[in-house]
């Protein structure tokens, strides 16, 4: 298939890209650099030594948008374009609605207009909100806590709906927990502008030297530690879990489906600590802050459904995810080059 990646240049689309051209499909990346460095393509292109096209252009434009259907012969979509941090959707509500669904809305309006009927959305398991049950199962009820948050519920409305009135559709929610780890080459990884909101980017730049220490937010959670506690799993199994989910829409007679994408793994923050400073030969060192506003104590994912009807499960384990975070973040201590 000929599968469109918006937001492709971005840590988890990245990744994704690399797999999909590895299972034959090729890939048309529409990005508007706005959260990614250019210099990732050459990337991409050296590790699987195949053609990527590539649009630079923000989608929340309709016309430019229907260009690029225009232009190409889409299939397939996966959908990761959007702003993703917390903390600044908070601060800039309007800018995240904006952005997120606007770009949705043009990428879904396009897809109808050129017939193509296969998407497959970045959704977040943050749209479980504060269930008190721990274990996430993709039956249970949609809230947010935050205006990133609900950009997600509302997308995942909007997607109920749309494969309710035209049951052509074939569409895949898929809820991430929190992705970490990089590319076995180290060639790419994950690389926040600024300072990293999560804690995996900050502990490896805390390990390279780039930053003191970490603050531990809360030690006085519900937990066998009392730090927060969630389901990491490894970039490279997130993404296969893409295109198992691509393959499993072109088959199934479903119009939606939903899949938590989870290692089933529940590891507190003290826990990731110790396996980087296993990973990584480095003192990490910390300081325990008061909680952040809006985290949960702990929750993880039951992905036995995706296991079950996508045939996929996640392999690697958080001493995977380490080394693997570690050997990018060595290689590449100020992240991706500037062109
Ligand atoms: N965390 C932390 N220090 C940091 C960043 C995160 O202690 O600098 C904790 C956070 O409170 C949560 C866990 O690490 O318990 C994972 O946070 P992250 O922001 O990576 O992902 P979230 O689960 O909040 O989306």
């Amino acid at each position: 298939m000929r599968v469109l990646v918006t937001g492709g240049a971005g840590y988890i689309g990245s990744h994704t890209v690399l797999q999909l051209l590895a299972a034959g499909h090729d890939v048309v990346v529409a990005d508007d650099f706005s959260n990614a460095k250019a210099s990732i393509i050459g990337r991409l292109v050296n590790l699987s030594s195949k053609q990527i096209t590539v649009y630079t252009v923000d989608l929340t434009d309709e016309i430019a948008t229907e260009h690029v259907f225009a232009s190409e012969e889409i299939d397939a979509v996966i959908h990761f374009a959007g702003f993703k941090a917390v903390g600044e959707s908070v601060a800039k509500p309007l800018s995240y609605y904006r952005n997120n669904i606007d770009t949705a809305f043009s990428v879904l309006k396009a897809m109808d207009a050129h017939g193509v009927r296969q998407f497959v959305f970045s959704s977040s398991a943050t749209v479980y909100g504060e269930n008190p049950v721990r274990e996430r199962t993709e039956d249970m009820p949609t809230s947010a806590t935050n205006p990133y948050g609900w950009t997600k519920v509302m997308i995942e409305q909007i997607l109920r709906d749309l494969a309710e009135a035209d049951e052509s559709w074939r569409i895949a929610i898929l809820r991430y927990f929190n992705p970490v780890g990089a590319h076995v080459s180290g060639d790419i990884g994950e690389d926040p502008t600024g300072i990293p909101n999560n804690l995996m980017p900050f502990v490896a730049q805390v390990a390279v030297g780039r930053r003191d220490k970490l603050q531990v937010f809360g030690d006085d959670y519900d937990t066998p530690d009392g730090t927060g506690v969630r389901d990491y799993i490894h970039v490279e199994d997130l993404a296969a879990g893409h295109v198992a989910a691509l393959d499993r829409i072109g088959t199934t007679d479903q119009p939606l489906s939903v899949w938590n994408l989870g290692s089933g793994q529940a590891n507190s923050v003290l826990e990731v600590i110790a396996a980087f400073e296993r990973a990584s030969g480095r003192d990490i060192p910390y300081a325990v802050a008061p909680r952040r506003s809006g985290d949960l104590p702990a929750y993880w994912a039951d992905p036995s459904k995706a296991n079950r009807e996508l045939g996929w499960e996640a392999t690697r384990t958080i001493d995977d995810m380490c080394v693997d975070t570690w050997r990018w973040q060595s290689q590449n201590p100020d992240g991706f080059p500037d062109l």
